[in-house]
């Protein structure tokens, strides 16, 4: 047995586009090894392996999903790691969609791959591609417990208020159409995380958690328990992202439909692909759009206020529907390394008792620190994500390997 990998799950996220996977101790967090598969069905697809100070890198055409983990396999194998003698406990696999089937982690068997595969059409980008993961990784480990760990699990606890459009209920029941949220490992996690930084019971805590990455959205939870949040059916819902336009009226669809003539493909690739800060100044990347708003271009400043305005506007309407809030928290790429989106997201609002601090909120430090001013009776924090972390923890206590502090 391999001791620096022995104790450690193997942590799948087979995406639609790209493939991530990491070998992780769930107690101390290290990981021994990491990988990303990326331009599926390019030309130039890209595998990168990290192990154990080496690095590998190769530049190849990857057909698909299933071509690019057998390719990771080898890797891996190559660079003198066998999988099956590695003293992994689990594999974690990142997925996406649970529907009303999957809300807490779940050990993987046949029946189950069947029933990620029926939800498919609420996900048809993610879930496929989740299922191929599980089929590849199932069959490489056979004798290693599988367990899946679903982004919508969090928000399970939505009260029907929240969760219900305001359509025709049949057809609603009939099509599965609700709101299930996402990124709910992420919320869960960093919630968790921001009660253990403050020294406080997470049950007596009223938070608001924006993750703000490529894709973003915002959660309301009291007591650890998730009240309401920013995507619904889809992704696609909330806040302005990367590429996605979050909130819009649905009339927009209709009127591009009907009026302007695009096909619903068309419509779907504008409004995932090429909206949010793309859409509006034609670059996706943050830093990027940061640049060019520092370097006077109209139209980037005018995507970072729609973003900014989208952001207040949810802030807002959580502080209400909590009823005040003890913790407002950042996390993921934007939330953790962009100061003026912190600032500006809660700026003048010092009579609802949220102050930031702009000497605390300039800091480049990477670990959970509070960013409010001593006044701010709300604590506004940035505590980095760890999905992964909180995948390998899920599914190493489903199988009996590692233990929360609360039980
Ligand atoms: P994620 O999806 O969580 O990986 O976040 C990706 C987003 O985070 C991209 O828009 C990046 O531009 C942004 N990001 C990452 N690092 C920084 C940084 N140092 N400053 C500003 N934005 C960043």
């Amino acid at each position: 047995m391999n001791e620096a990998t022995a104790g450690s799950v193997l942590v799948l996220n087979s995406g639609s586009s790209s493939i991530k996977f990491q070998l992780i101790h769930p107690e101390s967090g290290e990981s021994s090894a990491t990988g990303l598969i990326e331009r599926i069905g390019e030309p130039h697809g890209r595998i990168v392996y990290h192990h154990g100070g080496g690095v590998e890198e190769r530049y190849v055409a990857i057909p698909d999903h299933r071509a690019g983990l057998t390719m990771a396999a080898n890797i891996i194998a190559e660079t003198g790691l066998d999988l099956r003698k590695a003293g992994i406990i689990a594999v974690g696999h990142r997925l996406v969609h649970g529907g009303d089937v999957f809300y807490k982690p779940t050990i993987i068997d046949d029946a189950v791959v069947q029933s990620i595969s029926n939800l498919s059409s609420l996900a048809p980008l993610h879930n496929p591609a989740n299922v191929i993961g599980i089929e590849v990784a199932r069959a490489a480990l056979p004798d290693i417990p599988h367990v899946g760990v679903f982004d919508t699990a969090f928000f399970h606890t939505l009260p029907a208020e929240a969760a219900t459009y305001a359509i025709d209920r049949k057809v609603a029941k009939e099509n599965g159409i609700r709101r299930y949220g996402f990124h709910g490992t992420s919320h869960q996690y960093v919630s968790a995380r921001a009660a253990e930084f403050l020294g406080k019971d997470l049950n007596d805590l009223n938070q608001i958690v924006l993750h703000l990455g490529n894709g973003a959205s915002a959660s309301a939870i009291r007591g650890g328990r998730a009240i309401d949040t920013s995507m619904g059916l889809t992704p696609l819902e909330g806040l302005v992202m990367g590429t996605r336009c979050g909130d819009i009226d649905p009339g927009v669809v209709l009127h591009l439909h009907q009026s302007a003539g695009l096909s619903i493909e068309q419509i779907d690739d504008l409004l995932n692909r090429n909206s949010g800060v793309k859409g509006l100044a034609g670059v996706n990347d943050f830093r990027t759009l940061l640049t060019l708003v520092g370097e006077g271009d109209e139209s980037a400043k005018l995507a970072y206020d729609v973003y900014i305005h989208r952001l207040r506007k949810y802030v807002g309407a959580y502080l209400v529907e909590l009823g005040g809030v003890d913790v407002i928290t950042f996390t993921a790429g934007v939330g953790e390394n962009n100061p003026d989106v912190r600032r500006d997201s809660l700026a003048g609002l010092g009579r609802l008792g949220i102050v930031v601090d702009d000497e605390r909120n300039s800091s480049t430090s990477t670990v959970a620190r509070r960013i409010s001013s001593d006044s701010s009776a709300v604590q506004v924090l940035v505590v980095p994500t760890d999905e992964e972390l909180a995948i390998a923890r899920a599914a190493a206590e489903l199988v009996g390997g590692y233990a929360t502090a609360q039980d």
